[in-house]
């Protein structure tokens, strides 16, 4: 049987570009690679056939053992701020770009492994991921994205006994990584800073032709991307901030130029809320803590900005005065996006006058106890605006008297839109997740599977891809942390 994968419809756009943007690679083998987990919903979105997870050929591919008769991978270059510092050349340093396919609908996917082998982008690393790092990515991309967040997805898991060298030893392992795109900001910084700002118009071409069609015949068509990126950027930031995701890694590099959520590090969503918390050990000065995402958007946005001027326009203080009206949209969209989705978490139907204090003052009440963020949110559809009987999540709630105060002008708000509770409960548990993908959650399946058993890996996979449904079974996966989570420690160490 030949191989699912080679019958997909292989339009390679990004390859078919000029060499300056990549090198060609070759998969290093993961020796007796197992398959961890295989994505069915979106390998059928690509075209695969339902047959396609127990295929060992597939599985071959996917592990790094088997290439493309008629191409080789490349691995791409790119720059990038890392915590505030520019550096020259990153790179694909673990990543590999299989090829782009094209499903029955039309849509474009790059399909990418992550964790193949050396690259030249590999400096003195080892081209390799952890089976920890890749079960906390696969999962949690596709946690995103049934949460309705922008970001890159994941195909398949797939794990060897090869041994990789971290503060431990640990397993290796190749997530396939699935895309409409994985340019980032730093493609274009790469360029730009090396001054070779000829390479910046091909690739900004090429993503408005795949992914923005809609501004090809605009009069400054790289204008009106970047500002749809912008804004997309700060959409994306509040998205992160309504569910309380913290990123960890905001480099410049872990942006994506097409506003997805990309690059899941030490990545971690809230449990008690805390505006400050810092989910990466690795960022002591906290620059990438939960509070400053939205202002590192914004100053991301500018990065990508400086470094496509020379696509804005040709003399460089009209290029300037553009970017910067780009840039300017960036505080509007934030602020609309964010308290839009507050709202809606509220059960507002509408964003009124008084409801950005409304939220602040709810918000402040759990930063004091460290209250979860998550359960917390859930627990408001209980709220009755025709009985005075409080809600069951007022138990977990440590500063009672504020929540009481501001439970009545709650009550109020609510009642001024005058829908009924049922309805309004209904909405809000569409967009308050009762199950996110809490770190000792992932614990458990990543000492599992590092023992060779997966069920845990599936049970989340599972229980994710539905975040706002009841799932009785899981009730405990919804519960809070127990006391050892605590302790756990997610560095960059990947
Ligand atoms: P990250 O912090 O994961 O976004 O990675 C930053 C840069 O380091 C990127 O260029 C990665 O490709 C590269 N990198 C990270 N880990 C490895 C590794 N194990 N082997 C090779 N390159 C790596
Ligand atoms: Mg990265
Ligand atoms: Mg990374």
């Amino acid at each position: 049987m030949s191989n699912p994968l080679l019958g997909l419809d292989w339009v390679d756009h990004f390859s078919k570009l000029p060499d300056a943007y990549f090198s060609r690679v070759a998969p290093e083998p993961l020796s007796a690679p197992r398959m961890v987990h295989f994505n069915a919903p979106l390998a059928a979105q690509l075209g695969l056939p339902a047959s396609s997870a127990g295929d060992a050929d597939l599985l071959a591919m996917l592990s790094g053992n088997a290439t493309r008769p008629d191409t080789t991978p490349i691995a791409t270059v790119y720059a990038g701020h890392q915590f505030g510092t520019f550096v020259p050349q990153l790179g694909d340093g673990r990543a590999m770009l299989l090829g782009q396919v094209r499903n029955a609908g039309g849509e474009l996917f790059e399909v990418q492994l992550k964790g193949a082998g050396h690259t030249p982008y590999s400096r003195f690393a080892d081209g390799r991921a952890v089976l920890r790092s890749s079960i906390r990515e696969y999962l949690c991309s596709e946690a995103m994205h049934a949460l309705g967040i922008p970001t890159t997805r994941a195909l398949s898991l797939s794990a060897s006994p090869d041994p990789v060298r971290r503060e431990e030893i640990e397993g290796a392992a190749i997530v396939c990584r699935i895309a409409p795109s994985f340019v980032r900001f730093g493609h274009f910084e790469f360029f730009y800073y090396q001054q070779r700002n000829e390479m910046l118009a091909p690739l900004a071409d090429h993503l408005i032709r795949d992914h923005f069609p809609q501004f090809a015949d605009f009069p400054n068509k790289y204008a009106a991307w970047l500002t749809e990126v912008v804004e997309r950027t700060a959409r994306l930031t509040a998205q992160w901030q309504n569910v309380g995701f913290c990123h960890g890694v905001m480099n410049t590099d872990n942006m994506s130029a097409l506003g997805l959520t990309i690059d899941y590090g030490p990545f971690g969503f809230l449990d008690g809320f805390a505006s400050g918390h810092i989910c990466n050990h690795s960022d002591e000065a906290g620059r990438y803590a939960y509070e400053q995402q939205p202002r590192i958007g914004y100053w991301n946005s500018s990065k990508l900005l400086q470094a496509t001027l020379p696509l804005l326009h040709e003399q460089p203080e009209q290029a300037v005065e553009i970017a910067q009206g780009i840039l300017g949209r960036y505080p509007a969209a934030y602020a609309d996006a964010v308290l839009g989705g507050w709202c809606a978490k509220l059960g507002f139907q509408e964003v009124r006058e008084g409801d950005r204090d409304l939220v602040n003052l709810f918000l402040n009440i759990l930063d004091r106890g460290s209250n979860d963020f998550t359960r917390c949110f859930r627990g408001l559809a209980q709220v009755s605006t025709t009985s005075d009987a409080a809600p069951a999540i007022r138990d977990e709630i440590t500063d009672v008297a504020a929540f009481d105060a501001w439970l009545s002008s709650y009550r109020a708000r609510l009642q001024a839109e005058s829908t009924d509770d049922a309805a309004r409960a209904v909405r809000m548990n569409r967009v308050n997740p009762k199950y996110v993908l809490r770190n000792h959650l992932l614990q458990a399946a990543i000492e599992q599977s590092e023992h060779g058993i997966d069920t845990e890996v599936d049970r989340l996979f599972q229980l994710l891809s539905r975040p706002f449904d009841e799932q009785p079974e899981f009730e405990s996966y919804a519960a809070q942390p127990p006391e050892w989570a605590r302790a756990i420690s997610v560095s960059c160490s990947s």
